[in-house]
């Protein structure tokens, strides 16, 4: 897999602070999306196990307090994705104690393989659904348009 952004601490992509990784590879092509740079999945770079191992001890440091993980991109449900962001919210569930992980996608719950969903098993927050651009509010909390829905999977 690869990456195009990692914010260590980040207050915008999902509530409280936050580390937040865009991930490369998406097929869903919006039109209006503003992360075009990101569809290639040989775009960024490369996730190699330094930036997981940094990921988990972010999330384990007590002097910035992160209330969870945000994964974004491009798509990390993107079928090439899949076992490497598997790998990271598993280490993420059993080694980051209390922690949340929200998770945006292109594709919408009902549409996910049998292999996506055991991503999402571990995710507690999933935005999904394509951006369309004939349903963009700006206004709309952690979305960009209406038809995208906020599934809040555990009640933490
Ligand atoms: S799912 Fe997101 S990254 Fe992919 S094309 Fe749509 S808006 Fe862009």
């Amino acid at each position: 897999m690869n990456f195009h952004q990692y914010y260590p601490v980040d207050v915008v992509n999902g509530e409280g602070t936050r580390c937040t990784l865009f991930v490369a590879g998406c097929e869903h092509q919006c039109r209006g999306c503003y992360n075009q740079s990101t569809w290639s999945l040989n775009s960024g770079s490369v996730f190699d196990q330094s930036m997981e191992d940094k990921i988990i001890a972010d999330l384990n440091d007590t002097r910035i307090k992160r209330r969870g993980l945000s994964l974004s991109g491009g798509d990390p449900l993107h079928p090439a994705n899949v076992a490497a962001v598997l790998k990271l919210v598993q280490r993420v569930k059993s080694e980051c104690d209390g922690k949340d992980i929200w998770l945006w996608t292109g594709y919408t719950l009902e549409q996910l393989t049998e292999a996506q969903r055991e991503v999402i098993d571990h995710v507690d927050v999933v935005v999904d659904g394509k951006y369309e651009k004939e349903l963009a509010d700006p206004s709309l909390p952690w979305r960009g348009s209406s038809n995208q829905v906020v599934h809040r999977l555990t009640s933490r």
